[in-house]
């Protein structure tokens, strides 16, 4: 039975288990972690990312439960790999050339787990996807995520990134954090430790995944109200951001006092565009896959984008959006 790229889900009994050790030193089969897990070789990040761009993960996993993870991290550690860890990927420009070693994918970590003792308190899986959260509440009559509806993302990279908007973010409502780090400590950090502030968090420069995290909300409320509230930031959104085409969101930090998107703008680089990436027509701090951009189109884009902003304006702009692997200098 011949083992290759195209057929890694392959079953492998017992005659071949010398032949699947080989396939797995060549990086070419897949290796059980459970009965529904496995760690993959050469698993493409195009569709697990929201720009649809950027090569293969060396090693891609996507764990179910918290001890799926632990084992993940274990063989990570065992075998010297580097760890990423990824959520919807809708805030990250990965590298043509991929990611080495372990991209771990929090997507299935999910729970929404309300506290009876404490109305308006709830613990939120990693992968939980924000727009569905943001709907759950509303029901309850929970208010304190209406502004979260229209962000693609998952509370792990939520809670990383301290996601905002309208005013709000992460860190408003949230008590704490329980993470894993790379040698497989558990440990909860509240709010505080984390060190919040516009889109930063500590958990950006520590090598920790977010496996679950507490918020309290504020209960009571009529669930009409707020629904209609939920639904008016989301059709705002609508209006105002190319929603629908392959981008990160906004790619820069705002800077005071004028936004990123005016600054931009007042450049005449809407619509300005590098191989298959463009500055988007409706919001200048988007820039959106046009049609098979690379990451390197992107790349050099957003590069441009600064270098005519600090020129024009002698305004340094700082990403927001996460760029993974390598990337050639410009
Ligand atoms: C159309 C669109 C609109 C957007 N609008 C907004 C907006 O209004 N406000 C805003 O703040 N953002 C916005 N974003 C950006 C993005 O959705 C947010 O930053 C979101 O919080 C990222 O979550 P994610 O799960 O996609 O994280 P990813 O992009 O997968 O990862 C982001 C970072 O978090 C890390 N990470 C992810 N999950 C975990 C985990 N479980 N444990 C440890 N590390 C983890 C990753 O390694 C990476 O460093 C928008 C994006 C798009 C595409």
């Amino acid at each position: 039975m011949a083992v290759s790229r195209n057929n890694l889900s392959l079953a492998i009994d017992r005659e071949d288990t010398q032949r699947h050790y080989e396939a797995v030193v060549a990086g070419y089969a897949p290796i059980a972690l459970g009965d529904r897990c496995a760690i993959q070789a050469n698993v493409s990040l195009k569709k697990l990312t929201s720009f649809r761009v950027g090569g293969e993960a060396q090693w891609f996993v996507t764990p179910n439960s918290h001890e799926e993870l632990r084992r993940s991290l274990q063989w990570a550690a065992a075998e010297g790999q580097p760890v990423t860890f990824l959520g919807a990927g809708s805030n990250l420009l990965v590298s043509d050339r991929g990611i080495p070693g372990l991209t771990i994918a929090a997507k299935e970590l999910r729970q929404f787990q309300r506290d009876d003792a404490q109305p308006g308190r709830v613990t939120l899986g990693a992968g939980e996807p924000l727009p569905r959260v943001a709907w759950k509440l509303a029901k309850l009559g929970w208010s304190g995520f209406e502004w979260a509806v229209g962000i693609p993302g998952t509370i792990g990279g939520a809670v990383v990134m301290n996601a905002g908007a309208h005013k709000s973010c992460v860190a408003d409502n949230l008590v704490s954090v329980e993470t894993i780090d790379l040698a497989g400590n558990c440990e909860r950090l509240t709010c505080e430790e984390l060190r919040y502030s516009y889109r930063s968090s500590r958990l950006q420069h520590e090598p920790r995944v977010v496996v679950s995290a507490t918020f309290q909300f504020e209960p009571g409320h009529e669930p009409k109200a707020v629904k209609a509230q939920t639904g008016h930031h989301l059709s705002n959104r609508h209006s105002t951001q190319p929603y629908k085409r392959p981008s990160c969101g906004s790619v820069f930090r705002n800077p005071e006092p004028q936004a990123a998107g005016w600054l931009i703008e007042h450049c005449n680089l809407k619509g300005f565009q590098l191989g298959g990436a463009a500055v988007s027509e409706l919001h200048a701090n988007f820039i959106l896959n046009v049609g098979n951009a690379t990451a390197n189109d992107i790349f050099r884009l957003i590069h441009h984008v600064r270098g005519t902003v600090r020129e024009r304006w002698e305004v340094c702009l700082h990403p927001e959006v996460k760029t993974i692997g390598e990337f050639p200098a410009l």
